[in-house]
């Protein structure tokens, strides 16, 4: 209709940094019971930093870096470039990987200098026959303080862990609370282990938490969260996220994350800013007031 094209049309929006797609989804925006969040780079930062390095036994700090850093070369991780940063800093030096395989959600494997290197999740090492639990202690003490904790292996031993922080955005807990007062729910779906997703959804204000979701998991989510709350929105910036995004009554990507998801979504928050979000909520409900 008309007040769709007159708030395109006046640029309103751009002018706010939201990029609108689809004129359609932005009056959609207004009656949207629950907003879903990715987490790593929707609500953090995506920009992750190696803060502790724990080796087992028998390895040292330098050993699991490196080869750890090694095995990494090829992904495209946030956290395989948070590893390689953090090994080039102390001045060490990755070698080429004779064989690379990554497996989505769980992590990498290697074969480096003669070894294999596995780095990843729990499940990347329970796939590996190789028991995580000697190193339980350390993740879980990792995973409550909001970091993201990597098992590191060398032909079948585990060799360590590696702990990321990825912060928040300095937007997210304000626009979380922004959404509460308006009466829109929130909700974050993500890859990442329940105990660190918990710690950065508290930290963040978002009370449903749905962890440990594989690419797939997240359209499924998002069909089961509209059974439950009618029209729900998605924010996300991965290529992971695109069909949650296409699933969603109103899809909305970070204008700072991959291509595909911006193509996948109906709007875009130009400069990953989630009050802008807030901001878009509002010019809906303005825009599309009911005139009585
Ligand atoms: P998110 O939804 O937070 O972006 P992903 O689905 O990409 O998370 O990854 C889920 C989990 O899989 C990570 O938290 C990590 O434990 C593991 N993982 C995935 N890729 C890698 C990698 N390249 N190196 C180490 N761990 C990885
Ligand atoms: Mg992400």
């Amino acid at each position: 209709g008309t007040p769709t094209a007159l708030m395109v049309g006046s640029g309103i929006g751009a002018e706010q940094g939201i990029l609108i797609r689809n004129g359609e989804a932005v009056q959609t925006l207004k009656d949207v019971s629950l907003v879903a969040f990715d987490k790593t780079g929707t609500i953090t930062a995506g920009k992750p930093q190696l803060t502790d390095i724990v080796p087992a036994p028998g390895f040292t700090d330098q050993e699991i870096l490196e080869r750890a850093a090694s095995a990494e070369r090829l992904s495209e991780h946030p956290l395989a470039r948070a590893i390689g940063e953090a090994a080039q800093d102390r001045g060490l030096s990755p070698k080429e990987s004779e064989s690379f395989s990554s497996t989505t959600g769980a992590g990498v494997t290697a074969r480096t200098g003669g070894m294999v290197i596995r780095v990843g999740s729990r499940q990347l090492m329970l796939q590996a026959g190789i028991d995580p639990s000697p190193l339980e202690e350390v993740l879980k003490d990792m995973e409550s303080r909001a970091r993201t904790a990597i098992l590191v292996a060398v032909d079948d031993r585990l060799a360590g862990v590696l702990a990321v922080a990825d912060p928040l955005k300095k937007s997210s807990a304000r626009a979380i609370k922004a959404l509460e007062e308006r009466g829109i729910a929130t909700a974050m779906i993500t890859g990442d282990n329940q105990g660190t997703a918990r710690a950065i959804a508290e930290a963040a204000g978002i009370t449903q938490v749905v962890a440990q979701v594989l690419p797939d998991g997240k359209v499924a989510e998002i069909r089961r969260l509209q059974e439950q709350y009618g029209l729900v929105a998605m924010v996300g910036d991965g290529i992971n996220d695109a069909p949650a995004l296409k699933q969603a009554n109103v899809g909305i990507a970070i204008g700072t994350g991959t291509d595909i998801a911006i193509e996948a979504a109906d709007i875009t928050l130009v400069r990953g800013d989630l009050m802008t979000l807030v901001t878009a909520v509002d010019l809906s409900r303005a825009t599309f007031r009911k005139i009585k």
